[in-house]
């Protein structure tokens, strides 16, 4: 890693280096780059000095076993149980007794030098993970190499320094980005996924981070200016005078609205006409929940619990799941707290659950001990708070009748939660009648809605779409349901907090939004901006006109 700024930014035409969102925001600033491909220069370690080679290297991998043990109980103490507890993973992998061997035999036979060593020996090891096939191990690759990365700049004398500016690397695990964010604008990675871990600890840390950029994005110099846009998932490398401007101003009007949310936060969410709706937030950790409650949430509306458990050899053990919980609801006291049962299949498979091809409460059902075990852990650490239980991927009102079955089998004589289904299939929409009629409420789940409706791609399906027809009467649909059977309807996909779309879903009458923890300040200033009353009429207006559009095109 130089140091930043070593190098004059290069003057050039603006280039645009695209990857994917991993965690929303917008940095501007100088780029500091911490690995550069081949960059190592080829050195052979005599044999004479190989053993006291051997002895570095592994003096660096406790060093950094011992920091990654420090960093997990700071987050520990934070109350980010989840986090601390991916990088204490990290801790374990630097004992990994594989690993020693490998550099034992780089260092001893091939005498390459500890660092290279380090890094080799942790590089041979990922690509073993990674060439397994399975999309979740391959991404722990990158937290092996990130472990290698790490152990290598503690055997060549580098000690973490206090890094500002867009951090640029081709991975990074879960323990860097815990430890870089603090100072850190944003991160470009060449790799990594939307579901790695390190992805997750950027996201409810509030680092914009953009991923997948490809090995071109190393070619950045230290020291280049460059705007990362974590919401559009794009890197500007020599970005024009304009750009930057744009980029500050909006990193500034971001920060400052987040400032106005935290002193808002006591103003009730109600439009002009005294329309008064609940804000939520969705949340998968502690450090998301305190954030929504700084900016005024009253509660979480939806907690995915399956990003806990994304690595998971088997069924979460009930107690464990608890452990969990706890901590991240423990701020919630008294508040509503809406936790989703396991959504797993799809992009958010398991190991254990390979080739399985059911989704959400599907498989809960094909395996009722699992879903016992999970309602238990809810139940338990949900003691404090206004639990709801909140059921993915519902087709039918007879799942959720199988679920307060199993609910009543784990209760022991305490007050049962409310239950409620996510409509976010077609099926679930079209059955919100019989559906609602089990539930004590329902929640919008409009990312899947608009993909499954639409057939469009999940990550580009997240905003304008929602407003296709199609989609809107569904939504309107499952709307009308939910008051005929007198049970609130929650909307906890991104549109709720989409600009163009929340206000469409207001008129609808939808009684609740939940959105990014970093945005419930936001969109309670929308609300207090809106009126209900146009809203609705405006709604209205807009399915009918689209189905005349519709209705004259067909014709
Ligand atoms: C949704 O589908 O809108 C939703 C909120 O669930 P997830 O994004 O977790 O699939
Ligand atoms: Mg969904």
């Amino acid at each position: 890693m130089g140091p930043p700024g070593a190098r004059r930014a290069q003057i050039g035409p603006e280039r645009t280096l695209r990857g994917v969102s991993a965690a929303p925001g917008v940095a501007c600033g100088r780029a500091v780059v911490l690995d550069r491909a081949g960059a190592h220069e080829a050195k052979t370690i005599p044999p004479a000095d190989r053993s006291a080679e051997l002895d570095r290297a592994r003096h660096a991998l406790e060093v950094v076993a011992e920091e990654m043990e420090q960093i997990a109980l700071r987050l520990r103490d934070a109350g980010r149980h989840p986090e601390a507890d991916i990088v204490e993973t990290g801790a374990l992998m630097a004992g990994d007794p594989g690993l020693a061997a490998r550099v034992e035999t780089l260092v001893m036979k091939s005498g390459r030098p500890a660092a290279d060593a380090l890094r080799e020996a942790a590089e041979e090891n990922a690509m073993e993970l990674a060439q397994l096939g399975d999309p979740f191990l391959a991404e722990r690759a990158d937290d092996v190499r990130s472990l290698g990365r790490r152990a290598g700049a503690r055997a060549s004398g580098l000690m973490p320094g206090v890094v500002s500016g867009v951090l640029v690397a081709s991975t990074l695990g879960p323990a860097d980005v815990a430890e870089l964010a603090i100072n850190a604008g944003g991160m470009a990675l060449a790799g990594g996924g939307v579901t790695a871990h390190a992805a997750i600890v950027a996201r409810s840390l509030g680092v914009p981070m953009v991923v997948g950029l490809g090995p071109e994005v190393l070619e950045v110099e230290d020291g280049e200016e460059v705007v990362l846009d974590g919401d559009a998932g794009v890197i500007f490398r020599h970005p024009e005078r304009g750009r930057i401007d744009a980029a500050r101003a909006e990193a500034k009007r971001r920060r400052i609205a987040r400032e106005q949310a935290v002193a808002n936060r006591l103003q009730p969410a109600q439009t002009k006409d005294g329309h008064r709706l609940r804000i939520l937030a969705n949340a998968a950790s502690a450090a998301e929940v305190q954030e929504a409650l700084q900016q005024g949430a009253e509660g979480i509306g939806l907690l995915r619990t399956e990003l806990l458990f994304l690595d998971s050899q088997a069924w979460p053990p009930s107690a464990l799941q608890a452990s969990f919980l706890s901590p991240i609801l423990a701020p919630l006291a008294g508040r509503v707290a809406t936790v989703r049962l396991l959504d797993f299949g799809g992009d958010k498979t398991p190991p254990f659950l390979r080739g399985a091809t059911g989704r959400g409460i599907e498989l809960l059902l094909e395996a009722p001990d699992a879903l016992r075990a999970q309602l238990a852990a809810l139940v338990d650490a949900g003691r404090n708070v206004e639990l709801r239980i909140l059921v993915p991927m519902v087709t039918s009102p007879e799942q959720i009748r199988a679920v307060r079955d199993a609910l009543a089998q784990v209760l022991d004589g305490r007050s049962a939660p409310q239950v409620g289904a996510m409509i976010e299939t077609p099926d679930a929409a079209h059955r919100a009648d019989a559906i609602a009629k089990e539930c004590d409420f329902l929640s919008l789940g409009t990312n899947d809605l608009t993909q499954l409706v639409l057939g469009l791609d999940r990550e580009h399906s997240k905003s304008a779409p929602v407003t296709d027809l199609r989609v809107l009467r569904l939504i309107d649909a499952t709307v009308r349901a939910g008051k005929a059977a007198g049970i609130p309807v929650d909307v906890c996909g991104e549109a709720a907090s989409d600009p163009e779309a929340m206000p469409i879903l207001v008129g609808l009458g939808v009684d609740e939004l939940s959105v990014a923890a970093a945005r419930v300040g936001e969109v309670r200033q929308s609300i207090r901006e809106l009126d209900f009353k146009a809203s609705r009429e405006a709604a209205r207006k807009g399915l009918l006109d689209q189905a005349a559009d519709a209705a004259g095109q067909s014709g």
